[in-house]
């Protein structure tokens, strides 16, 4: 899932992700790979990899890649091999399905739908409309998407994959742990988005007053 801004069609994404599902994909189709490939394997070891890195948010248009995937696929390239070799064996050794389960999925495609998302988004989008209004920062969608980033950014990612119709137990454990961190960064981003606004004249024109954030 990830945050869109509805006016301007700007979309949040954690750039990274898209660099280490690229590499697990390199890294299986040379046979170096050493776990199941099923979607919920798959999804951990995406999410392991990424917990492990430093987030990387921008907001890109939609249809548009990011111009700078293969400056952090060259800079973070070691760490990101390093974090699913150690990610891999773990996923081999604690599947979250037992080994018929193994042998059926990595044939077959299941019908099993695996969500991935960075926890803190969550929260940022929770927390970001309050936080605006009591700055009194700027509210068209280039000023909120300054201060998600600048939150998504200074905070460890926490991405939990969760297979749809499985609750996932820890989000209470997870809000405790992360909201200080986001409410504070929040605050902080709110404060300089209010000082420095680097909002256009067409970003003010398509704003209408109303917050226009979605997850999609
Ligand atoms: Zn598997
Ligand atoms: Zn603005």
């Amino acid at each position: 899932m990830h945050i869109v801004f509805r006016n301007h069609n700007y979309y949040l994404k954690n750039h990274l992700e898209t660099v280490v599902v690229n590499k697990i994909i390199e890294l299986d189709s040379n046979g170096r790979l050493d776990c199941c490939t099923c979607k919920r394997c798959m999804s951990d070891l995406v999410a392991y990899t990424l917990n492990r890195l430093p987030p990387k948010y921008a907001y890109i248009e939609p249809g548009q890649e990011y111009a700078r995937l293969e400056e952090l696929s060259n800079k973070y390239g070691d760490d990101i091999e390093t974090a699913i070799n150690l990610g891999s064996k773990l996923v081999k050794a604690y599947p979250r399905h037992d080994d018929t389960h193994e042998k059926l999925c990595n044939d077959t495609d299941d019908g099993v739908e695996v969500f991935m998302e960075n926890y803190v988004e969550l929260l940022v989008v929770e927390r970001l409309s309050d936080v605006v209004e009591k700055i009194d920062c700027c509210k068209c969608d280039h000023c909120l998407s300054d201060v998600a980033i600048y939150t998504l950014n200074r905070i460890q990612p926490r991405y939990v994959a969760s297979i749809k119709g499985e609750a996932y137990g820890k989000i209470d454990t997870l809000h405790l742990q992360y909201e200080t961190d986001v409410l504070r960064n929040l605050l902080e981003g709110a404060e300089l988005v209010k000082a420095n606004p680097m909002h256009t004249k067409e970003d003010l024109d398509k704003f209408n007053g109303n917050l226009s954030m979605r997850f999609i």
